[in-house]
């Protein structure tokens, strides 16, 4: 049976609670009553949880027995900053699609005043995030991180398979470079099928000259997605399902 799931907002061994908004929600639309069945997200653990009580605006549940979970896609993105409505239907399609971690960035043609006004979109993205993974019944929610500069966010990926989407490459594609770098294929050598993947898509106007050399001084390798030159957010979904595909 598929059971609505929610994201615990607190939890221990036994039970967990929803608390605030989710709470609210539960009580007040969906007529939240002891007994009633449920999904519950507490930690990296999924359960089947029952209703136990009811109190104000909170809703708790007791844990009783323990539900398989789906890893996320070992795939972070650093998705420069654009257009905020665009911005939040990609983290919303990327967290469906199994996005680990955003890291959202501010790269030199990212509009001044949107990357000025990034910073206070971020709890608004986390929510996004967190509805998306409800909603799509993820075991985890997606970590938005803080809107970095991208010389700071290109250089401290450390170890992992580390691809530029670049509408200007022509010889390497996504998918030949996960192939490669991962050992996809029989008898490959020399990769290692378990490091995880990092994407970066750039903003409207396109990467810099100075900024594909710094990625390409940090390790990136430059991918293409095709002849044709998409919109950010169709260039950061694409390579999300090719990876996903791919892995999973
Ligand atoms: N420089 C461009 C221009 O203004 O003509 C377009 C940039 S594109 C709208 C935004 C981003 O999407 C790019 O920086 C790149 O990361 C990604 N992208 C778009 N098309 C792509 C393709 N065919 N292959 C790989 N990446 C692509």
């Amino acid at each position: 049976m598929t059971r609505r799931r929610w994201i615990a907002d607190t939890w221990d061994e036994a039970t967990a609670s929803l608390t605030g908004e989710q709470a609210s929600h539960l009580i007040r639309v969906l007529r939240a009553q002891a007994g009633m069945e449920f999904d519950i997200v507490a930690g990296d653990r999924v359960w089947h949880g029952i209703i136990a009580g009811i109190t104000g605006d909170q809703v708790r549940f007791n844990l009783v027995a323990e539900v398989e979970s789906d890893p996320a896609l070992p795939v972070t993105l650093l998705l420069s900053v654009f257009k905020f409505d665009r911005m939040e239907w990609t983290i919303e399609k990327a967290t469906e699609l199994g996005v680990e971690r955003i890291v959202p960035v501010i790269a030199r043609r990212t509009e001044k005043h949107l990357g000025q006004s990034a910073a206070g979109r971020v709890e608004r993205w986390r929510k996004i995030a967190h509805q998306a993974a409800q909603q799509s019944r993820r075991s985890d929610v997606p970590v938005i991180e803080d809107p970095l500069p991208l010389k700071t966010a290109a250089k401290r990926e450390g170890e992992a398979v580390k691809l530029l989407l670049a509408e200007q490459e022509r010889t390497t594609t996504l998918r030949r470079a996960l192939v490669e770098s991962l050992c996809l294929e029989e008898g490959m050598t020399g990769c290692d099928e378990l490091l995880p993947v990092r994407l970066a898509v750039g903003p409207e106007g396109g990467w810099t000259a100075e900024e594909e050399a710094l990625f390409d001084s940090e390790g990136w390798k430059a991918v293409s997605l095709g002849p044709r030159i998409l919109r950010a957010e169709t260039a950061a979904i694409t390579a999300l399902a090719v990876v996903a595909a791919m892995l999973e």
